[in-house]
């Protein structure tokens, strides 16, 4: 289970070393390498546990879905601050920890497309 993304939908084949990751971070702590970017991604989907594979130079919102069970696997990344959650006792201090943990998370959304560049 990935501690990065704790929602995560599908585990993603490593083209470099051909191991399956949840995400690139759990890939960056057990590899010595940096991941090779792909443009055919090879997935398993966590609710049926087919393979499936797509061609990510003609992704469309439909390649969003599993294609066996129809579990939407391109989800807002769950971190473990959010599931930790915020004490809301100094609004201004709050409000910052929201906006980084937005940033974050946009981070986590940023880091699986870096893949199909
Ligand atoms: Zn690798
Ligand atoms: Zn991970
Ligand atoms: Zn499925």
């Amino acid at each position: 289970m990935c501690k990065h993304i704790l929602n995560a939908q599908v585990s993603i084949r490593a083209p470099c070393c051909r191991k399956w990751f949840d995400c690139p971070e759990c890939h960056a702590e057990v590899s010595d390498h940096k991941l090779t970017k792909t443009m055919e991604m090879h997935f398993i989907c966590k609710k049926c546990k087919k393979a499936f594979r797509k061609d990510m130079t003609k992704y469309e919102e439909s390649d969003e879905y599993c294609p066996n069970c129809d579990n939407h696997y391109v989800i807002d990344a769950k971190t473990p601050q959010q599931v930790v959650g915020l004490e809301a006792e100094d609004l201004r201090v709050d409000s910052r920890i929201v906006k980084d943990e937005r940033e974050h998370r946009k981070m986590k959304e940023i880091d699986l497309s870096e893949l199909l560049d």
